[in-house]
């Protein structure tokens, strides 16, 4: 294990590399699907043992269906004056993620429809997509939108939509327990540097430290997902193999910028992973309860049909960062040290996981309660030495919040927390109720299904 010191300087080592990798990835146009998400999982695949699974398009996904594949190769706008508007070249977020082609000369009237910007950011360029709609559009600066003069305007993009595939990357490491934790990340955004490459790249640096432990107690998966139509497209997948297997889950946005972090709750409010986050986050960082309105994935692994134990962790919430998805949000932004503390953070959480499950219980017969008297736990007086009557009333109200808990998902620590108790005092109570064969410890009781660290049979 570590010491707090020697993973804060291996994080911030770590920080080095997340933002290189950061610094090669930015540059690409990624979107739901074509090649520029299938170019960022195969850089991704030099480090992990990535699956790569394509889902047809057209398929239909939970009412949901597929898109074509998206190829932009070149948009931009040439002014009356000969000068050039919204180059992709320059930078693809000038045209809208999704559009379609054109290639005609019309009037400024005509055009500006067609232009995105941000009156209130007169700066910055906005990202704005059109997945599932046809429709063309570009997207400028506020600031350039006001220079463009009437006159006639020679439009193109060279896009197409055309049948292939969405692909997702997934990839396993197993733990002693085939009980999963899921990591989800997106990969559709195309060049910005918080939204969500720091996502991505934390959530490769993760792989990279757990894949070097032999410790671990459950299997963790990775998914580099486009967001929502990616994460829905794993869910089918996999809807009665691994999603029941799911235990935690957290959902990585966001994690660049300096603002303190924001922990989202699953839909379930006290899932383990809920518990571990409140109990292991600063004093400036906020928890959210669940709420369906905006975030990233954890809405669909959080629908009512699925209500996973997942939450989602960011640094500034996404949407209340002045420069989220608009051009602003940049390399130069993000420091290698920032990335190295929210990839401390999500390491700190997953260890909370760890520690919890080698501190949960399971009963033998979880059917009713246990006939205490049996075992001679009922009226037994020495339960603890030298205790008042009231303590030894508090000590029996212990075990039986034990007793009831022993669930394998609560751990010792969430017992003392919901029923007031010492977290001493409980391990003593389950050692004797180990003894007497009427709990087991969750570690103990999973079969070891040992294998490879990246182990890719398990899917
Ligand atoms: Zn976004």
């Amino acid at each position: 294990m570590l010491s707090v010191n020697d993973r804060t300087k291996r994080a911030s080592g770590m920080g080095a590399e997340m933002h290189a990798m950061l610094r090669r990835l930015f540059p690409i146009c990624r979107s739901i699907t074509g090649p520029g998400t299938r170019e960022t999982l195969a850089i991704l695949s030099e480090d992990i043992d990535l699956d790569v699974v394509e889902v047809a398009s057209g398929e239909t996904v939970f009412g949901w269906t597929v898109p074509q594949e998206w190829h932009p190769r070149r948009a931009d706008i040439t002014g009356p004056d000969g000068r050039i508007h919204a180059s992709f070249a320059d930078n693809n977020l000038h045209l809208v993620n999704g559009s379609t082609a054109i290639d005609a000369k019309m009037s400024l009237e005509e055009l500006l429809p067609h232009i995105y910007s941000l009156p209130e950011q007169p700066d910055l360029i906005p990202y704005v997509t059109s997945y599932y709609h046809p429709h063309w559009g570009f997207c400028m600066s506020e600031r350039e939108k006001q220079a463009l003069t009437p006159g006639t305007y020679e439009v193109r993009i060279d896009a197409t939509h055309s049948d292939g595939a969405l692909v997702y990357g997934e990839a396993v490491l197993a733990g002693r327990s085939d009980q999963e934790i899921l990591i989800s990340t997106y990969i559709c955004h195309p060049s910005m540097a918080n939204d969500n490459l720091s996502g991505v790249v934390v959530a490769a640096a993760l792989y990279r430290l757990l894949a070097a432990r032999d410790d671990l107690f459950y299997t963790y998966r990775f998914l580099f997902t486009p967001e929502t139509i990616g994460s829905l497209c794993w869910l089918k997948n996999n809807e009665t193999t691994s999603v029941p297997r799911i235990r935690s889950g957290l959902v990585l946005s966001c994690l660049g910028d300096d603002g303190p972090f924001n922990y989202k709750r699953s839909r379930r409010g006290d899932a383990q992973i809920d518990r571990v986050a409140s109990r292991l986050l600063g004093d400036d960082d906020t928890l959210h309860d669940f709420f369906p309105n905006s975030g990233s994935d954890e809405r669909q692994f959080c629908s009512p049909g699925f209500d996973l134990p997942v939450g989602m962790l960011s640094r500034t919430y996404p949407g209340q960062w002045p420069y989220y998805h608009t051009s602003g949000d940049t390399v130069e932004r993000l420091g290698p040290d920032i990335l190295g503390c929210s990839l401390e953070r999500v390491e700190i959480l997953i260890s909370g996981l760890e520690a919890a499950a080698a501190e949960t219980y399971v009963r033998t017969e979880p059917r009713g309660e246990p006939m205490l008297s049996k075992y001679d736990l009922y009226h037994r007086q020495n339960l603890r030495r030298n205790t008042e009557a009231d303590t030894e009333r508090d000590y029996r109200g212990q075990m039986m919040w034990l007793l009831n808990l022993a669930d394998g998902d609560h751990s010792l620590q969430d017992i003392a927390e919901r029923s007031g108790g010492d977290l001493e005092s409980l391990r003593e109570i389950a050692g004797i109720l180990e003894k007497v064969g009427l709990i087991t410890p969750l570690v103990q009781s999973t079969p070891i299904t040992g294998g490879p660290q990246t182990d890719n049979d398990r899917k």
